[in-house]
């Protein structure tokens, strides 16, 4: 069966001044099936960031191939790019971001129009998947109504919406205090664990990372197997 997310000797370093580069990502290989959800757990500063924007092809590595269900990416045009991030990778990140003018529902409901779905549909599915995590009764609310953890829950069904195959999330829960995080990340892996998504979750939590179907490290550019 084809690899979701697949990055085959994937380098990635950075200039720091003349002669200086450190090397972020050191030659790493990664293979994510369908439904497999990953936890990748370092400390700040070790490139947990870096990989999950080359991942989603937000970034570009400087060696080796980033393969989306099959398909190498890394040499296509930027349009072809955008086009699959759109469409099959969904992302979550430590802030919100959420639209502050618009209501929790409308946050979900744009980026299915943005994808060509009307109004009413999108509306039905954007409160289905607002109920699916008990947030029914905050539907109306803008995002300065709601508490962090809520926040963070719609984050999540506005990276669902459109169906992706793959999420990546960077430390979704590490702006939460420990026992909000917890719940959180259980909701968030019902979510995906129901919709049979690929997921690659960063954190430098080990407790939560023990609820993912496998945990790697990332230390000195090098990925390992916990
Ligand atoms: P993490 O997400 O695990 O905290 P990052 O991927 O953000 O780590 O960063 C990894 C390392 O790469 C850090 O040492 C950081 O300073 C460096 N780095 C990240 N982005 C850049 C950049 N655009 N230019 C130079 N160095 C960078
Ligand atoms: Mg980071």
């Amino acid at each position: 069966m084809t690899n979701v997310l697949s990055l085959i000797n994937v380098s990635k370093s950075y200039k720091t001044g003349k002669p200086n580069q450190i090397t972020v990502l050191d030659n790493i290989n990664l293979q994510v099936k369908k439904g497999e959800v990953v936890g990748l757990i370092a400390p700040s500063g070790a490139g947990k960031s870096t990989l999950l924007h080359i991942a989603g092809l937000l970034d570009l590595p400087n060696g080796g191939e980033v393969m989306i269900d099959g398909v190498d990416y890394t040499n296509l045009p930027d349009f072809k790019r955008t086009q699959v991030r759109r469409q099959d990778i969904g992302f979550v990140y430590q802030f919100h971001h959420l639209l502050p003018e618009f209501t929790a529902v409308e946050n979900l409901i744009l980026p299915q129009m943005a994808n060509g779905v009307n109004y009413f549909k999108a509306e039905r599915s954007a409160l289905e998947l607002l109920s699916s995590i008990g947030l029914s009764s905050r539907a109306t609310h803008r995002p300065a109504e709601l508490s962090g953890g809520e926040q963070q829950r719609v984050a999540f069904c506005r990276a669902m919406v459109n169906s992706p195959k793959l999420l990546l999330a960077d430390e979704p829960t590490g702006n939460l205090d420990p026992e909000t995080a917890e719940r959180v990340l259980s909701i968030l892996m019902n979510l995906v664990n129901e919709t049979g998504m690929s997921a690659v979750i960063a954190t430098h939590n080990h407790e939560l990372a023990k609820k993912m179907d496998c945990q790697l490290s990332l230390r000195q550019g090098k990925l390992t197997r916990l």
